[in-house]
């Protein structure tokens, strides 16, 4: 039975950092089932596990790969491995602006192995995800609507085969909302265009993100507001799970797992 290695959770050690992990490690159980599947909650232990494995599987946020991992995991990549990554990977540390309450994302040697870098996210909204034509997205129509975190990620390799864009000129947030960044560089050359998903080759084998996938529960939400097309009141709902109720999503991690 071939070896897949699953990390899901937030940091510090043990903390959920705003999203249902519990429910997220379950879903993607139960999507591994076809694999014998060792799981983490962080990367601390990665070296232990990735070398056996054909697949690893990264639902986090908070965790990101040290310089030498981002190494290691490349090196994987480059012989035959394949990395899901799914939703927070693409964030990992924030430092705090010096005089301010806010803070912004540090680019780390982890964004390189995984192609992404996580600027800031608007509040919770319904959006369209245009889907790519692909393997990786047959059985989802060409386009869908989604509740979720619309992620804006700017992409670290140009090479990469774009799988889920969607449509937006200007970042929504309120002024001081989530993250702070210098400069929107998630948006493509016409002004609006983002990509949400992407697999980047990596040798034999490859990366795969999707950007979509948030989901909280009562006790780990920290999201104040959302947007009033998910909630009339801007209150943000006791249980959120977005993308994971739909089968788009589903289908999509099916495609990327089975692929
Ligand atoms: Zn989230």
């Amino acid at each position: 039975m071939a070896r897949a290695h699953l990390v899901c959770g937030g940091y510090p050690a043990g903390a959920t950092a705003g999203h249902d992990m519990d429910y997220a490690r379950r879903r993607l159980l139960e999507l591994l089932e076809p694999w014998q599947t060792t799981v983490s909650n962080d990367f601390t232990d990665l070296a232990k596990y990735l070398p056996q494995c054909e697949l690893l599987v990264t639902y986090v946020a908070g965790p990101f790969l040290t310089p030498e991992q981002a190494d290691e995991v490349e090196h994987w990549m480059e012989t035959g491995g394949r990395w899901v990554a799914l939703h927070g990977t693409s964030g990992g540390k924030a430092a705090r602006i010096p005089d301010s309450k806010r803070r912004k994302m540090v680019r780390q040697e982890h964004h390189r192995a995984l192609g992404a870098f996580f600027l800031n996210h608007p509040p919770l909204a319904q959006f369209t995800v245009d889907v790519a034509s692909s393997s990786l997205t047959e059985g989802v129509p060409a386009s869908f609507d989604v509740q979720d975190e619309m992620y804006l990620i700017e992409v670290q390799d140009p090479s990469v085969e774009v799988l889920l864009t969607t449509k937006m000129s200007k970042d929504p947030s309120p002024e001081g909302f989530g993250f702070a960044y210098d400069k929107d560089t998630s948006v493509g050359p016409d002004g609006e265009t983002r990509v949400l998903g992407y697999r980047r080759p990596v040798g034999k084998g490859s990366v795969i993100y999707y950007a979509l996938g948030h989901c909280h529960s009562q006790a780990t939400n920290m999201q104040p507001i959302v947007d009033p097309s998910v909630s009339d009141d801007g209150r943000s709902p006791p249980q959120f799970r977005g993308p994971w109720a739909s089968k788009e999503y589903t289908q999509l991690l099916r495609n990327a797992l089975a692929a």
